[in-house]
């Protein structure tokens, strides 16, 4: 039987707070992002004012505006002034996701979403604005585990804003690294083989006790909203007991996705003085 931690984000994104809060001194101005959002949907408005609140406690201007109802607008709305931009989903069915990232562009990028940020990264050219949630799952995990070098890691999900950008960050820091989806035959089968699981594919209790080994280290990415309220991709009471760490839901990787959205929008700012 192994002692089961529970881990939360907020020691480690206070760290990173501290942090951009010194780079902003030394920039010597209030860095600007404009943060498009759908604010009929309650779960985006909840977020955005989440956001904003953390932006503001460490001197970022975060600007939230309503996307427009028309393409024409919201061309016109993604290009007006600011450090960077964000978009929230659910976005506009009317534009491409593909051209809202180019009218943002990758200076100005803040989820290393634009393909300049992200095919950086994919070769292994440095100086690309990182994906936030993927970096604060490295960073998370470097905190657990120090470093990650040889680890075998299993990363369930494989979207472009978290497990595809999270795979080749793990790669760097010479992790081996296994991608499972949802056409993974036999999940438990690479699971178990892990010292890691990060899980983020937005399905409640998918990983269970079955699916780990005894004193695996995991990761919950996963947010779903239920009538319990909010839970991950981990089922912890099947997992108590037998995993070593897992995060805590949503403030394990949640506050330092936060953490690393902001120091993103800083470099943002950094690259244009
Ligand atoms: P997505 O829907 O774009 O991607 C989900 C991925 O999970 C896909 O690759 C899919 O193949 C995989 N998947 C789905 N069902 C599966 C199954 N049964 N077995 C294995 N793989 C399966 O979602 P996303 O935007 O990457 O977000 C995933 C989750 O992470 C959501 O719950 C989201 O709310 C949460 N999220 C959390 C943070 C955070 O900071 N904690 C940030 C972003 C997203």
């Amino acid at each position: 039987m192994t002692e089961t931690t529970i881990f939360t984000g907020f020691d480690l994104a206070e760290r990173l707070k501290q942090n951009i809060k010194m780079r902003i001194d030394a920039l010597g101005r209030q860095p600007r992002c404009n943060l498009f959002l759908d604010s009929r949907n309650a779960g985006a408005s909840a977020y955005a004012q989440r956001l904003a609140g953390s932006a503001a406690s460490v001197g970022i201007d975060m600007v939230m505006r309503e996307y427009a109802g028309s393409a024409g607008e919201l061309r016109r709305q993604l290009q007006e002034e600011a450090d960077a931009v964000m978009t929230l989903f659910p976005m506009p069915d009317f534009i491409d996701r593909n051209e809202v990232a180019a009218l943002i562009g990758a200076e100005r990028d803040v989820d290393g979403q634009h393909p300049l940020n992200a095919g950086k990264l994919a070769l292994g050219i440095v100086g690309y604005r990182a994906a936030a949630t993927a970096r604060a799952c490295v960073l998370v995990m470097s905190e657990i585990m120090g470093s990650l070098k040889g680890l075998r890691v299993v990363v369930v999900g494989a979207s472009p804003v978290v497990g595809r950008p999270l795979a080749l960050m793990l790669l760097e820091k010479e992790a081996t690294v296994t991608v499972c989806h949802v056409a993974t035959v036999d999940l438990a089968s690479h699971t178990r083989e892990a010292d890691v699981i990060i899980s983020a594919t937005g399905v409640a209790g998918l990983i269970r006790a079955d699916h780990i080994r005894e004193g695996a280290v995991l990761l919950d990415v996963g947010i779903v909203r239920t009538e319990k309220g909010l839970v991950g991709d981990i089922d912890l009471d099947s997992v108590q007991g037998k995993a070593a760490v897992v995060t805590h839901v949503p403030d394990g990787v949640g506050p330092v996705t936060t953490a690393c959205l902001l120091e993103n929008i800083v470099a943002a700012a950094e690259a244009r003085s």
